[in-house]
């Protein structure tokens, strides 16, 4: 049974790409119907492979930023070669391959009841997005505090429903190049002070670039949390 469920996860699957959504200039959300998909956890990516007319294949691995659907939230790296394919050129029924759900450490369970710090940096919000989601669709009563770096406000992702209401949840943006007219902190990275109205005591989930992760973790650190409840994903 577990030897079949975990073929399965690394089995590749044919994904078609079914509708779209632009979240910045620079960014898309994709969901993609996937047969047969095993359902995954807040937290957990696939990976993506993109096979060329002539063989060649590349491969990426890509957060999953909601729970019950596969949808994909991709940031375009200029000269990249497979981030452009998925924020330009896809079309709605076009087929991806598809392996996963892949990561069973840095993932948030609706039963664990304990209060969470998401600390997101750019494109590290995706599994982080799909924490917050799936704490709202399980009812979970945990409180979520939620910090985001980008650097400008048009650089935020999902910027619509974060600004909605969702009892339990608080948003800090900290912008690091421009932050809009009056904002009460000025354009900068993350401080200390940005976690001064945070959780002490609570499940810590640190997501973006690496240098982005590692000062962020570090600031933590500094801040008394404890080592052990420090999960961490690094985009590269
Ligand atoms: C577990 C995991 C989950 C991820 N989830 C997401 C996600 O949800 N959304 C998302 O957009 N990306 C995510 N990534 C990053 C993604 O896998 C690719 O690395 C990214 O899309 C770049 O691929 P590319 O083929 O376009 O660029 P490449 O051809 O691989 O690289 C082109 C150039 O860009 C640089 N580069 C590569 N990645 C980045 C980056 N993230 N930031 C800045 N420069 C970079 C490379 O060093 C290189 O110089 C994730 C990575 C990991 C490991």
């Amino acid at each position: 049974m577990a030897r079949a469920a975990v073929s399965g996860r690394l089995a590749w699957r044919v994904a078609r790409l079914a509708g779209t959504n632009e979240e910045t200039g620079t960014a898309r959300t994709l969901v993609f119907d996937v047969p047969d998909w095993p359902g995954h956890l807040a937290g957990q990516h696939v990976d993506v492979r993109l096979t060329a007319e002539d063989g060649y294949t590349a491969q990426r691995s890509y957060s999953l930023s909601a729970p019950g659907r596969v949808e994909l939230t991709v940031q375009r790296i200029p000269d990249g070669e497979v981030s452009p394919y998925l924020t330009d050129v896809i079309r709605v029924g076009d087929p991806v391959e598809i392996r996963g759900p892949v990561g069973g450490w840095f993932v948030w369970r609706p039963d664990s009841g304990r209060d969470v710090l998401l600390v997101a940096g750019g494109s590290g919000i995706a599994p982080l997005m799909a924490m917050i989601r799936a704490r709202r669709l399980a009812g979970s009563g945990a409180r979520f505090w939620l910090v985001y770096s980008t650097r400008t406000p048009d650089d935020v992702y999902y910027a619509d429903e974060l600004r909605r209401s969702d009892p339990g949840l608080d948003v800090t943006h900290v912008y690091t190049r421009l932050a809009p007219e009056g904002w009460p902190r000025p354009p900068g990275r993350l401080a200390p002070a940005d976690f001064e109205d945070g959780p002490a005591d609570c499940d810590c989930f640190i997501c973006g670039p690496t240098g982005f992760v590692e000062s962020a973790a570090d600031l933590l650190l500094a801040r008394g949390h404890d080592p052990r409840r420090i999960k961490t994903e690094r985009f590269g």
